[in-house]
């Protein structure tokens, strides 16, 4: 165990007559020296395992990012009122901070610490991020270039938030890229899926048209496989990059599936987003749990269906979209048909209502979650005028198996493929996944790309370290409530198809919620050479997490004890850590030192 991994036993706390003795035993004169002694920490970059390791563990919520925003240092920017500070730490590795802000599946606030048992509730990261994006005061800027011109052309097919992210690191690289959109307008989902009520197409269209003055070459209306082939591309550009998507709605695999007035809800969205809707029924079963589902159900509503309903096979808890997004479903009138699974459609003509088969919940599945169990002769009709099939879609790939005669098969980590040149990002390449997902997955597609191109791999991903002052945040500051989103009244949303229902955070709120964070990305540690074990620090410590250690025996690491007589060192325990600073103040010798440490990705040789 390294003096600052998980310890095997809970620490423990001193006592207020051991915290006198010690304090009582401090040496006056080593405590005056260590005041004087010069501080002797620098900026370093590092690719060591256990530096990584560090910040898998304790800088949580950018491990979990999947394009690693360094969440902690953009919520300090906006603690310290500098928005476009934070805007452009988001923008670093992120072209849609904004657009991520309303929509993002906030893998980084499930993963956070304050939100761990004991400590309340995850910061607002997601909405922290659209402050940021709401009250920065400058036009956006684009991320410098990092290599000039390769002389090399990517030619990048889909224009949704993978496509775009794969452009714009290959530009940064140095590469020209052309994006080419089957559609009008770039976005993919962004534009085309995605209900405006949740997400405002001026924002979409605000962050992402830069890509036109940066010298990406936009090609709209371009159906691929259509009006040009890959094997043309592949003889245009040097590579090509199929980010598509999952453009193709899995139907209803059950009997009369195909009845008039069963919709798929990918199309049924489409058709919304597109400014055609179709007439929707008075009472309107939704069939899915996702994203998809749950627009489609909220959607309904606002196009005048008296009743929506949304049924799944298992519960709201295992559903994969956000508790708000839940919650606001709730609020507008949607009902929730728990552990039901679709058997068959009623009606000869047309839909005249659902075939519900009722479940139980069965073993856990390997996401984590319980899995629906048919309970046998518990079927039922559910009456219904519309049926919206919301359960999956999964990728077009004839546009590659046209081409090469059977569809490549992508490695699902880079996105290579046997024919040379050839890549794929994004959805088209995982299957439906999430927009920051998408974006994750198509920057690591491009670092491919770049190095399929060059030879080497340019890019290092690397833990920076750097010297850092103690935490600004006062202990007041940790029992701050999480912020609730203002949401716009129901009957305002029911009346307006557009109307965005969460209004964003007031700038203040935005600041107070930004005091919860603990600044994670602090690293305490105990220059042991100068520590006298003296216990004040264990003493004061909010969490037990810092205490004195025993040795082990040669080449061990030291153990938690409880006696400080045995102390051969004194140890944090940063998992439990929440970066308070108290150590730090009381400690008499000074000898607690902090860095600061995020995950990187930067030019090698820089
Ligand atoms: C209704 C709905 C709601 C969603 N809500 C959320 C949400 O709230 N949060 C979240 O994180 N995720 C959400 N998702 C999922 C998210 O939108 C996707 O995971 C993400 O957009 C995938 O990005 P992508 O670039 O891989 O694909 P897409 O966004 O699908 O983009 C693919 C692009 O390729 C273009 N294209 C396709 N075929 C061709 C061709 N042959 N030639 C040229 N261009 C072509 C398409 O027009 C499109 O622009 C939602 C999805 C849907 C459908
Ligand atoms: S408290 Fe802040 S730094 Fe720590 S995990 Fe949460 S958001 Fe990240
Ligand atoms: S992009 Fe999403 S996952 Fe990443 S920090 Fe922002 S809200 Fe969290
Ligand atoms: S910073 Fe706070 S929580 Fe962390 S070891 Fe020091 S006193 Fe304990």
């Amino acid at each position: 165990m390294s003096p600052t991994a998980a310890p095997p036993v809970e620490p423990p706390k001193a006592g207020p007559s051991r915290l006198r003795r010690r304090a009582a035993a401090v040496d006056e004169a080593r405590e005056a020296e260590a005041l004087r002694r010069p501080v002797r920490r620098r900026t370093r970059r590092s690719d060591h395992p256990d530096d990584f390791e560090f910040v898998r563990l304790n800088v949580p919520c950018q491990w979990a990012c999947p394009v690693l925003t360094d969440v902690p240092d953009y919520i300090f920017a906006i603690a310290g009122g500098d928005r476009d500070k934070s805007y452009l730490i988001n923008r670093a590795t992120n072209l849609i901070p904004g657009v991520l802000g309303h929509v993002c599946s906030r893998p980084c606030e499930a993963a956070c610490r304050h939100g761990e048992p004991d400590l309340g509730e995850p910061v607002a990261i997601c909405h922290l991020k659209r402050v940021a994006a709401d009250f920065r005061n400058q036009d956006h800027q684009w991320p410098d270039r990092l290599f000039p011109d390769s002389g090399c052309t990517v030619g990048v097919v889909g224009g949704g938030p993978a496509g775009l992210a794969a452009a714009q690191l290959l530009a940064a690289l140095g590469h020209g890229v052309t994006v080419y959109e089957a559609m009008p307008r770039l976005g993919g989902m962004l534009m085309y899926g995605i209900p405006v009520f949740r997400l405002p197409r001026e924002l979409v269209e605000a962050e992402i048209g830069r890509l036109l003055d940066s010298g990406i070459i936009v090609k709209t209306g371009v159906h691929v496989g259509h009006d040009i082939t890959v094997p043309e591309l592949l003889a245009r550009h040097q590579a090509v990059v199929l980010a598509t998507g999952t453009s193709l709605a899995r139907g209803l695999a059950i009997p009369s599936g195909d009845l008039p007035g069963v919709h798929s809800g990918l199309d049924f969205m489409m058709n919304v987003n597109d400014g055609r809707p179709p007439a929707v029924g008075r009472r309107v079963v939704t069939i899915g749990g996702g994203f998809t589902a749950h627009d489609c159900a909220r959607s309904v509503l606002r196009l005048g269906a008296a009743e929506s309903y949304l049924c799944v096979r298992t519960t709201e808890e295992d559903l994969w979209v956000t508790r708000e997004e839940i919650l606001e479903t709730k609020r507008e009138g949607v009902r929730y048909l728990n552990l039901v699974s679709s058997m068959q459609i009623a009606g000869s003509d047309r839909v005249e209502g659902v075939v519900f088969a009722r479940n139980r919940l069965g073993p856990v599945g390997k996401y984590g979650q319980r899995m629906p169990v048919a309970i046998e002769g518990s079927e039922f009709v559910f009456a219904a005028d519309m049926v919206i099939a919301a359960t999956g879609q999964y990728a077009d790939t004839t546009l590659a198996a046209a081409a090469f005669g059977a569809a490549p098969r992508f490695d699902p980590r880079h996105g290579t493929c046997e024919v040379p040149g050839l890549f794929a990002a994004g959805d088209f390449c995982t299957g439906a996944a999430t927009v920051i997902e998408a974006m994750g997955h198509a920057r690591r597609v491009a670092q491919a790309v770049d190095e399929y191109l060059t030879g080497a791999r340019r890019l290092r991903r690397v833990v920076r370290v750097r010297p850092s002052a103690d935490t600004p945040r006062p202990r007041a500051w940790d029992f701050i409530p999480r912020a609730d989103m203002p949401m716009l009244a129901v009957p305002q949303r029911l009346a307006a198809f557009g109307a965005v229902v969460k209004t964003g955070f007031p700038a203040p709120v935005g600041e107070r919620e930004s005091h919860r964070c603990y600044l994670c990305h602090m690293k305490y540690e105990i220059r042991l050479a100068d520590c006298i074990a003296c216990g004040l620090c264990a003493a004061v410590c909010p969490r037990d997490c810092i205490g004195p250690a025993a040795a082990a025996g040669p080449g061990m690491p030291p153990v938690w004890t409880e006696r400080w007589d045995e102390a051969a060192a004194v140890v944090i325990d940063s998992v439990r850590c929440i970066r308070c600073g108290l150590c730090l103040r009381v400690c008499p010798t000074r000898c607690i030192e902090v860095e600061r440490v995020e995950i990187a990705d930067v030019a090698a040789g820089e």
